[in-house]
């Protein structure tokens, strides 16, 4: 069977024979990128490569690359737990092409790698393709071999790579494992294309195009290869496994967390242990690379994935705080690959028992005020906006740990009140000036403009440099 470690250095080890070049993975706060959150995808630290803006000493490169996917364009924060294929904190495994090869190459070296090394049956594989792009489906029949129909050509954005609304990006092949009938769900392109059966793992992306400005698009200078792997997705298939949660590294983290509980995983439990592995290494990885929790921007990113986090373990009877107790497990996992996880252990043990400490109190009170709230209310009811507005304000709950909370029962929560609650706190506070240093207000804009989908930090810096808050 073959360990997450191990697959990693297959994966790298390849494409050096092939010419690579090794580099280490980038941090996961960009280094001067204002325009993302986190470190989304392996393409991130080469963006100015790939626009011709920066030159290396290499055209061909090979990266595991730490990946968050909490927010922005790309956020799977509400994903983890109900699928079994996100995580908010991943490896993204790649091999990259800066004016070097271009779309032959990179399918030949992808299909060599998965059907030699990793041993993957070409009859349970299939691809997608941008419906335009006749060159990439010629090439998959060709070399493949595959028939047309395991050629599925996708006419959407999910077939348009982009890393967010401006940067280097390009049509895109997706291929996709059968993992049998007894899964539900349909090929990509099919109306049951989100259930689990058809498993994306790998995504090749024919960078051509830089997105300047939201209306502007230009030719990059030369045409170039990003690919992505999720290497938990790779775990899983080599693994035999249904789900990302249940290969080896995951287990060991969920094996900790049920021997500090005490208390086995069943089916009712199940999703709060996956919530908890996954949010404690995207917790622990954002600490060590200098994210520390606080009430704007990346740091209340952080606090949103912690607090959630904290939610799951008081579901599963933690009656003290749990988290902290867990990172030994993580280091043991991935201290290796990762040595920041090591250097930074006491300051994520105790960056996580200290939130998890401050956050208790309010945390069960609030559960409470939630819990009597909610007493009446059914399945396709909304919570006021008043009582989620006072939990985010009193209690320190962000809004999407209540809809998380209430998500079980199918209770969503009125947004527009929620909005409007908070308008008559600040219109409050204005009138009350002076100075208090909350940050309260101006975070929760934050939240919400994320929510209804605006560009993560512009937005909340716009508003900033508008001085609406
Ligand atoms: P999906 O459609 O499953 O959400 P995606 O198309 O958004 O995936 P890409 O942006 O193409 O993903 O990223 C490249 C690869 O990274 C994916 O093929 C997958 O293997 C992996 N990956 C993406 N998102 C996640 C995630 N949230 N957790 C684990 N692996 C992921
Ligand atoms: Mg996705
Ligand atoms: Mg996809
Ligand atoms: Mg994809």
């Amino acid at each position: 069977m073959s360990g997450v470690n191990e697959i990693r250095s297959t994966f790298l080890d390849y494409f050096r024979k092939e010419g690579h070049e090794v580099v280490a993975s980038s941090p996961l706060v960009p280094r001067n990128d204002p325009t993302l959150m986190f470190t989304n995808a392996g393409m991130v630290q080469f963006k100015n490569v790939f626009t011709g803006l920066e030159k290396r000493s290499y055209s061909r490169a090979t990266t595991a690359q730490k990946s968050v996917r909490a927010g922005g364009k790309h956020n799977d924060l509400d994903n983890v737990g109900y699928t079994a294929r996100h995580l908010t904190f991943f490896e993204m495994l790649g091999n990259f092409s800066f004016g070097d090869y271009f779309k032959e190459r990179a399918i030949v070296l992808a299909w060599n790698l998965i059907t030699r090394e990793f041993g993957l049956k070409k009859d349970k594989l299939l691809v997608t393709v941008y419906h335009t792009d006749d060159e990439a489906a010629g090439f998959w029949k060709k070399i493949a071999g595959f028939s047309d129909d395991r050629i599925i050509r996708i006419p959407t954005s999910d077939n348009f790579w982009a890393m967010g609304d401006t940067g280097p990006c390009g049509p895109c092949s997706e291929i996709f494992i059968d993992r049998g009938e007894h899964i539900w769900g349909g090929p990509p392109g099919s109306p049951e294309e989100d259930g689990d059966r058809f498993l994306e793992f790998w995504n090749l992306v024919f960078m051509q195009y830089e997105q300047v400005t939201k209306d502007e698009r230009v030719d990059l200078p030369r045409p170039s290869i990003d690919t992505g792997m999720g290497l938990e997705r790779m775990a899983s298939i080599l693994q035999g496994v249904e789900s990302v949660f249940e290969t080896d590294l995951f287990r060991h983290l969920i094996d900790a967390a049920s021997s500090a509980l005490g208390r086995a995983p069943d089916v009712e439990t199940v999703a709060s242990y996956r919530v908890i592995a996954d949010h404690l290494r995207s917790s622990s990885f954002l600490v060590a690379d200098g994210v520390l929790p606080s009430n704007e921007g990346r740091g209340y990113v952080l606090r949103r994935i912690m607090r959630r986090a904290m939610r799951h373990a008081q579901l599963l009877g933690a009656n003290e705080p749990l988290m902290w107790k867990l990172v030994p497990a993580l280091v043991r996992e991935m201290g290796q690959a990762y040595p920041e996880l090591p250097r930074g252990e006491q300051l994520i043990t105790e960056t996580l028992k200290l939130e998890e400490t401050r956050f208790r109190k309010t945390l069960v009170r609030g559960l409470g005020l939630l819990s009597e709230a909610t007493e009446t209310l059914h399945a396709g009811d909304m919570l006021d906006g008043e009582t989620a507005f006072k939990l985010y304000d009193t209690y320190g709950f962000p809004l999407d740990l209540t809809q998380d909370a209430l998500r079980q029962r199918n209770i969503s929560v009125d947004l527009a009140g929620f909005t409007n609650a908070m308008e008559q706190q600040k219109a409050e506070a204005r009138k009350h000036w002076a100075g208090s240093g909350e940050a309260a207000t101006e975070t929760v804009w934050f939240s919400v403009r994320e929510k209804a989908g605006a560009t993560e930090f512009l937005g909340y810096e716009t508003e900033q440099a508008e001085g609406l808050i």
